[in-house]
């Protein structure tokens, strides 16, 4: 026996497995990709401590800043000492608590659909249902800037994959007509998936034409609304009551980690698809449900979004002064629609070196580069919330002025 595995460390067969990843770690930071984690010091807020330092964020989800109202807190705190600070196992198998139950009930109302199953997040939520909403046999035709959960969720069917140019509706139309008028392709179960606001670039799914052509091929439609939810429709109920498509899209997947304040994520639809998902939604099987305290969180954020409506109007002047001042300036901010608002630099390393930049003159905002956004269009990605004051938007803008110059990108 001369090959074995247990070679001396230092023999000449000696060999790191894991050296490819040093390799790649190499490589990531000669092209000024590599990055660290910042730290926070402070709760998440508008302005907060970050690396040590006080800085304006531009960076979190937290649109209506519920991550720290006091009810959220209060909720959660009252829960911690009613229920304890976890839930014990799976709900299948511990059983379900009251309070997600309570949760499931309230989202189903709010998003006006038969019922409601919550994940542990909205990442789970798509590779949990998808699998289930496309059978082998399957079509699934998506768009090619959606989310990276409905990507892997994808992935884990064995079902046929048609991606269409992002927000192409005629790529979405000829797709569907394909599906439809190949031998067989009448009886075969298709599935339309779409963000509602597209997380990189900030615009609005054109939602009226899918759900349009969906119906026309007699298709399934999922809507991710993971970054509409809180900022579009009444109350911010999300894109489909924006649009007014209230019982024309079949399934949502929402997120409780971003607007709501909290973590989570879920699927709304008929009550058979929650059935279905009880049964066989793999991340719903097979993973812990969330802690008491923030089912807890997430009941109380919508009493806050159906009491505060102010918070979602406020959000929205800030997103319009925002935009407005980073157009005015000459950035090249996209497309987009939202409080999502992409600063485009150009090449990765560019797009890290302006972010880098920013936070020295107190501005934290992240940059974005390939593999999340093709490498020619990575960015700074803006995201202004209800919290900003006008002076710190203001701030921020002269942060920006001041390094875009600097940088050539204006
Ligand atoms: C953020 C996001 C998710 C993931 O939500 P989490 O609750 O953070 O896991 C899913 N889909 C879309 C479109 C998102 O933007």
């Amino acid at each position: 026996m001369t090959d074995t595995l247990a070679s001396p460390p230092g023999s000449a067969r000696s060999r790191d497995p894991l050296a490819f990843l040093t390799a790649e770690i190499e490589e990531l930071k000669a092209k000024g990709l590599f990055r660290r984690l910042r730290v926070v010091q402070s709760e998440q807020r508008s302005r907060c401590v970050i690396d040590g330092r006080e800085v304006i964020t531009l960076s979190s989800n937290n649109y209506l800043g519920l991550n720290t109202h006091p009810k959220l807190r209060e909720a959660a705190i009252d829960a911690v000492r009613r229920f304890g600070a976890g839930s014990g196992a799976v709900r299948t198998i511990a059983g379900t608590m009251s309070l997600h139950e309570e949760l499931e009930r309230r989202l189903a109302e709010f998003k006006g659909t038969e019922a409601v199953l919550t994940f542990q997040s909205g990442f789970t939520a798509n590779t949990g249902v998808i699998p289930i909403l496309a059978p082998e046999g399957a079509v699934i035709v998506s768009d090619a800037l959606n989310h990276a959960s409905i990507i892997d969720g994808i992935r884990l069917t064995k079902a046929e994959r048609r991606v269409f140019p992002h927000a192409d509706m005629e790529g979405l139309r000829t797709a569907l007509a394909e599906v439809r008028g190949a031998p067989g392709g009448a009886e075969r179960t298709v599935l339309v998936i779409t963000d509602g606001v597209f997380s990189m670039d900030g615009d609005i799914a054109r939602l009226p034409e899918i759900v349009e052509a969906a119906e026309a091929a007699e298709a399934i439609v999922l809507v991710d609304d993971a970054h509409a939810s809180g900022v579009l429709g009444r109350n911010g109920r999300g894109s489909i009551d924006h649009f007014g498509l209230h019982g024309r899209v079949h399934v949502q997947v929402g997120t409780l980690s971003k607007a709501i304040g909290v973590l989570g994520g879920y699927v709304a639809g008929p009550l058979v698809l929650r059935q279905m998902l009880e049964h066989r939604a793999r991340p719903f099987l097979f993973s812990t449900s969330h802690p008491p305290a923030v089912a807890a969180a997430c009941l109380a954020a919508i009493d806050v979004l159906e009491s505060e409506p102010e918070l979602i109007e406020r959000l929205w002047q800030n997103t319009r002064y925002f935009k407005a001042g980073l157009a005015a300036l000459g950035f090249d901010i996209g497309a987009s629609e939202t409080p999502i608002t992409p600063v485009i630099a150009g090449s990765g390393a560019l797009a890290m070196q302006l972010s880098d930049r920013l936070f020295e003159e107190g501005v934290f905002a992240q940059g974005i580069g390939f593999p999340t956004v093709p490498d020619d269009r990575s960015r700074v990605r803006t995201i202004v919330t209800a919290e900003h004051s006008r002076e710190e938007l203001a701030t921020c803008l002269a942060a920006f002025e001041k390094v875009g110059r600097e940088l050539a990108l204006i």
